[in-house]
């Protein structure tokens, strides 16, 4: 299968490349050139797949973008490797379920993209003869996650750059403390800093020379094709509670740059039969307002309690638009879009703790208003929240608003317990490549 930019139909590109340069040249995203559909068959008969782990229909589903490209033992074990935890479907009540995607090990949904991600890189890093530096650039919770899934890999090294004290300290800990081939530097400066010296790094002709560079990030296509595997897997619990009567789902998604929608209508592409998607947003309304008025206008994001949803530009528009050949009204026959204040949410949060006894993070949280307001339309089937984070990685937003202890995880606790080790860097470039440069060299010296 090719991959076609978003920029250019006839600018295509096979898997390989897609993976490893991340950006189309010609400043597009890229897209597979065909998404094929499931047998009826294989929808119906979905239930089976419920009882086993969730990577066996991970592999059915890469399969069908990436079989030509990579031998299928060797898939599998990317598959096996990298979505090596599940997605529990759990119940609020009998219309409004919860699919929990925090079960990997940073605890947020962004684990199944990275690591799978991680694994299709080594698969490609192993042919290259030359070691692959992965060059990130991160606010907090990115970052952690693609590490983690190229943690202790030959062949590839992770270079994460982080604005010094504007991580949390949790985000600080999970991305300091992996060691190995992890490195992360401490830019004196904001995000913007850390991108902006990431993306010089890309374009400097003696880096580009001297190393293999690659960026891993949010909009990398391997990354995408990993969060189709969970809508599956939701619709797969359901049939195998509910038997083959089950027909429709609904979904309801927290959206900030809007990978996780655009997975969700691949799915719907390929033939799961979902009845409408939610994209529900915090005041960040580019899209909302989008799908209302037709037009599309990018705005400086705003902080929130979501604030892995603050994105005032969402990098994943591209696709959905070029899914929709463009048209709205088909994208709206789809997609139903609201945007949610910080007063909701914190009321959303407080509201499912006293009704259903279940803590959500701030992010399912939107999802939760979603899906509320759009069943009062008088929706009769099942609406299931995509619960994006594990609340105990926002326990200074759920703690106080519940006014209870929000009990952490064993997985946070360890690594909290963990020695954070940085390089300290300013935000000049030329302290950057320096340091590429000199890591490059030294591939067997120990950093520290
Ligand atoms: C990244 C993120 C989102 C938003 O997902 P998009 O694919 O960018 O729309 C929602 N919730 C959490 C916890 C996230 O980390």
């Amino acid at each position: 299968m090719k991959f076609y930019s978003t920029n250019n139909r006839g600018n295509t590109v096979d898997l390989k490349q897609a993976v490893l340069k991340g950006l189309a040249d010609d400043g597009g995203i890229y897209m597979p050139d065909q998404i094929n559909n499931f047998s009826r068959e294989f929808i119906e008969n979905l239930g089976d797949f419920a009882g086993s782990p969730l990577s066996k229909l991970a592999f059915e589903i890469s399969k069908v973008f990436f079989g030509d490209a990579i031998d299928l033992d060797e898939l599998r074990v990317i598959c096996d490797e990298s979505i090596n935890f599940e997605s529990p479907l759990k119940n609020l009540d009998k219309q409004i379920k919860v699919l929990e995607l925090f079960h990997g090990p940073t605890l947020a949904f962004k684990d199944f993209g990275a690591r799978f991600l991680a694994s299709l890189v080594k698969y490609f890093a192993k042919n290259l003869k030359q070691e692959v530096t992965v060059l990130v650039a991160t606010s907090g919770d990115t970052g952690g996650a693609v590490a983690n899934g190229f943690a202790n890999t030959n062949g590839v090294k992770v270079i994460l750059l982080y604005p010094s004290g504007k991580v949390s300290e949790l985000q600080e800990k999970q991305l300091t403390t992996l060691g190995g081939n992890v490195y992360a530097i401490e830019v004196d400066g904001v995000f913007d800093d850390c991108q902006r010296m990431v993306k010089q790094a890309f374009l400097d002709q003696d880096l580009r020379n001297n190393m293999f560079l690659t960026s891993a990030n949010s909009i990398n296509i391997g990354r995408l094709i990993a969060q189709v595997f969970y809508y599956f897997s939701a619709y797969a619990q359901m049939k195998a509670s509910f038997g083959r009567k089950f027909e429709e789902v609904i979904f309801s998604v927290p959206s900030g740059n809007f990978g996780n929608l655009t997975a969700g209508l691949i799915a719907k592409k390929m033939g799961l039969p979902v009845a409408k998607f939610i994209a529900a947003t915090n005041v960040n309304d580019t899209f909302p307002k989008f799908m209302e008025t037709g037009l599309f206008e990018a705005k400086p994001s705003i902080k929130t309690i979501s604030n892995a949803m603050d994105v005032g530009n969402p990098n994943n528009f591209p696709r959905i638009m070029d899914l929709y050949s463009g048209d709205i009204e088909k994208l709206r026959k789809n997609v139903w879009s609201k945007s949610y204040s910080d007063d909701e949410t914190s009321g959303a949060i407080r509201e499912i703790f006293e009704k259903y006894g279940y803590v959500m993070d701030p992010h399912g949280a939107v999802a939760y208003l979603g899906i509320k307001e759009y069943l009062k339309n008088g929706f009769s089937g099942v609406g299931i929240i995509l619960e994006t984070a594990h609340p105990a990685k926002f326990l200074d937003i759920v703690e106080p608003i519940l006014g209870k202890v929000v009990e952490m995880p064993e997985k946070l606790r360890t690594c909290m317990n963990k020695n954070k080790n940085s390089v300290k860097m300013s935000s000049d470039f030329e302290e950057l490549k320096n340091f590429l440069i000199n890591t490059s060299l030294s591939n067997n010296n120990p950093h520290r």
